[in-house]
């Protein structure tokens, strides 16, 4: 199955909630999702069955690598149940989550036992100010560092960990982590600021390029460039010239990847998007509910997938601060 780009589908990223237990100004600024921002009720979420029966349906159309995502995944109960039960299906080959890292410490053991493979922790500094400005929230950098090393500790390696960086907030802990994650098993990735999502005030100002920040890192530590591991992975990989391990750049912005993007993202409710950046999506939850069986299902995701011709950022990249449009919020669709 090819897009109009011809792009295969090799990865779903699904969001099983829309909630977070933190509220980072860049992607869920409290200002919109506060008291009266009215979240997706029980209902309307996609129950595990109708999750595993999509990934089914889109791991027999070659669909290979899934990541579990949201607002925070891990707020959503019994999430290990839906791991195992995506851990049994044909084809899946990577299973992967993405998390704040706050539940982390207690969950872990559980997950890798119910199959997950990999995890991904975001963490956006390791200086108490900066963290407490990046998430608007008191949390404590202590307590996501010992969610990634509980994760490590129970096999979910290697951890990734995730800073995105924000010129003015923390990018003057750039260093200090890089540092922290230098000879050590886990893997940095520092992302530019991106603007997805209509709310998150994004402005091209406030992104350090991806350049910027390797040189930043290179001036301190000697870098030297790393094949991609995989076709179509997101990361730019560098080794530290010393054995100091790896890090990545994501530099969605300044040099966008839409050429391999194979990537489709399915929402709490059941929405299929086919770029992070779309004005809307493919409603799955009515096929799901309405009683069509899998062929029905394959045949939506067909005609979805190769109607495709999203490609966001390349088209973007060179225009600066983008007219606001009513793009769909990543809390929604799954980073
Ligand atoms: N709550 C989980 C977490 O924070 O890891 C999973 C969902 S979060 C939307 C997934 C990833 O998207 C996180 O690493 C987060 O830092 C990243 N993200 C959110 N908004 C972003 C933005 N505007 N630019 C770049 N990355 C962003
Ligand atoms: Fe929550 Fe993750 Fe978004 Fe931060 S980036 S508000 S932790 S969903
Ligand atoms: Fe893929 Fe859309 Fe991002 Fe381009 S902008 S890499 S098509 S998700």
């Amino acid at each position: 199955m090819l897009d109009r780009l011809q792009r295969p589908l090799r990865d779903l990223r699904i969001s099983v909630t829309d909630r977070c237990n933190l509220r980072c100004p860049y992607c869920m600024p409290r200002e919109v999702f506060g008291e009266g921002f009215r979240f997706l009720a029980r209902e309307e979420l996609l129950s595990f069955e109708e999750i595993t029966r999509v990934v089914t349906v889109m791991a027999a159309s070659g669909v290979t690598k899934i990541r579990l995502t949201g607002g925070e995944p891990l707020l959503r109960r019994d999430l290990e149940r839906l791991v195992e039960m995506l851990a049994r299906v044909d084809g899946v080959s990577d299973l992967a989550l993405t998390t704040n890292g706050l539940l982390l410490a207690r969950n872990a053991a559980r997950l890798r036992d119910a199959g997950l493979d990999r995890v991904t922790v975001s963490l956006d500094a390791l200086d108490p100010a900066a963290l407490r400005s990046m998430s608007d929230s008191p949390v404590s950098p202590e307590r996501i560092l010992e969610g990634i090393e509980a994760a490590g500790d129970a096999g979910l390696a290697p951890v990734k960990v995730n800073m995105v960086v924000r010129r003015g907030r923390n990018d003057h802990s750039v260093l200090d982590m890089a540092a922290r994650f230098r000879h050590r098993p886990e893997i940095i990735r520092f992302i530019e600021f991106m603007d997805v999502g209509s709310t998150n005030g994004w402005h091209a100002a406030e992104v350090v390029p991806a350049g910027e920040i390797l040189s930043t890192i290179e001036a301190r530590w000697p870098l030297q460039p790393l094949a991609p591991a995989r076709e179509g992975e997101v990361a730019t990989r560098y080794r530290y010239r010393d054995g100091g391990g790896e890090i990545g750049l994501i530099h969605s912005v300044s040099a966008p990847f839409c050429g391999s993007c194979t990537r489709a993202r399915l929402s709490a409710d059941g929405q299929l998007f086919t770029c992070l950046f779309a004005h809307g999506g493919h409603d799955l939850r009515g096929v799901l509910r309405g009683g069509g069986g899998d062929l029905e299902l394959e045949r939506r995701l067909s005609e979805i997938w190769e109607a495709r011709s999203d490609r966001y950022s390349a088209e973007r990249s060179g225009e600066s601060d983008p007219q606001p449009a009513p793009k769909v919020e990543m809390s929604y669709i799954g980073g």
